[in-house]
């Protein structure tokens, strides 16, 4: 099953001695991408002699919920590259140059850039999420220094979010870090990544296991023009896309084309219908659990794939 659990990230490090150093990347697997960036550091002996770098970074946040690797990689770029991403408007970009000092390397700035970037309609059609693993980098994003608005739909859809016991290092005294803080900082964070990760993987894997054996029942029933279709058939005509509802007590399933239409219909206040392809979401028209548009059309086409095989 883990070959279809897709998961693609933008992620944002932080030095944890060298608070002015950040880097930014993408990964399909930010727990495993942290470690490769702190090497072998926080494993005992050698991390004690090497202490003048950057490392250990810390991840202090991620973005993820993209589609595919190409869209993760577009989005880091834009990140990257603040001053000049076709994403952000020249008016409204915040430096307009690559050489702006400190500004261009300040978090706060870095942080502006998320919002700017989650607003454009590109990246807001994909449901992306922001997970936070340090909440001092929470209260800096909702402090929003430079007063970037986020649209409103990251908290309808609860998107901005941040861990569980995430770091916070103010009983750290951060001009006078011990090697025993930076490896007790290091190693919290990594456990936040990695619970956060493995736990998106392990919802993907026990949807679809549930996804799949209800698919290969044989004969299934749109739940809303009631059109029958056979998974199990040989016949690709048979097998059209299907959307499940998330809620594991309902057994809610429909054509993605049929759910797809009425979803469009109820958000007609919300957008111009005319000008809507592609739903945000709705809610499951049987138990009225809230689905996300970007996870239907993900878990249908993963069991396109798996039917292909
Ligand atoms: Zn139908
Ligand atoms: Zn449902």
């Amino acid at each position: 099953m883990g070959e279809f659990a897709q998961f693609y990230c933008c992620y944002f490090l932080q030095s944890v001695e060298h608070r002015q150093s950040f880097y930014i990347g993408s990964s399909p697997n930010p727990p495993r991408r942290l470690r490769q960036h702190n090497g072998d550091l926080v494993k005992g002996g050698a991390y004690r002699t090497k202490r003048s770098g950057t490392r250990p970074w810390e991840m202090i946040l991620i973005v993820y919920g993209f589609p595919n690797k190409i869209i993760a990689l577009q989005f880091e770029h834009a990140w990257q590259h603040g001053y000049k991403t076709r994403f952000i408007k020249g008016e409204e970009r915040i430096i307009n140059k690559k050489n702006s000092g400190s500004a261009g390397r300040n978090i706060h700035y870095k942080l502006a850039l998320i919002r700017q970037l989650l607003n454009h309609p590109f990246f807001k059609a994909m449901n992306l999420g922001v997970q936070f693993f340090n909440s001092n980098v929470t209260t800096l994003f909702e402090q929003n220094k430079f007063g970037i608005s986020l649209d409103p739909c990251y908290e309808n859809w609860n998107k901005i979010n941040t861990s569980e016991n995430a770091l916070s290092l103010s009983r750290y005294d951060l001009k006078r870090l011990t090697v025993d803080d930076l490896s007790e900082i290091s190693e919290q964070n990594k456990d936040l990544v990695s619970h956060f990760y493995n736990s998106s993987i392990k919802l993907d894997e026990l949807r679809m296991k549930r996804y799949t054996e209800r698919a290969m029942d044989g004969v299934l029933t749109c739940g809303l023009c009631f059109i029958m279709y056979n998974y199990t058939s040989e016949d690709e005509s048979l097998k059209p896309l299907i959307a499940f509802c998330t809620n594991e007590d309902c057994d809610f399933l429909s054509e993605v084309s049929c759910l797809c239409r009425k979803f469009i219909a109820e958000e007609v206040d919300e957008r111009d219908k005319n000008l809507v392809l592609i739903p945000r979401g709705g809610h499951c028209p049987k138990c009225n659990t809230l689905l996300e548009w970007t996870t239907v059309i993900k878990y249908s086409s993963m069991l396109k794939e798996i039917s292909r095989k």
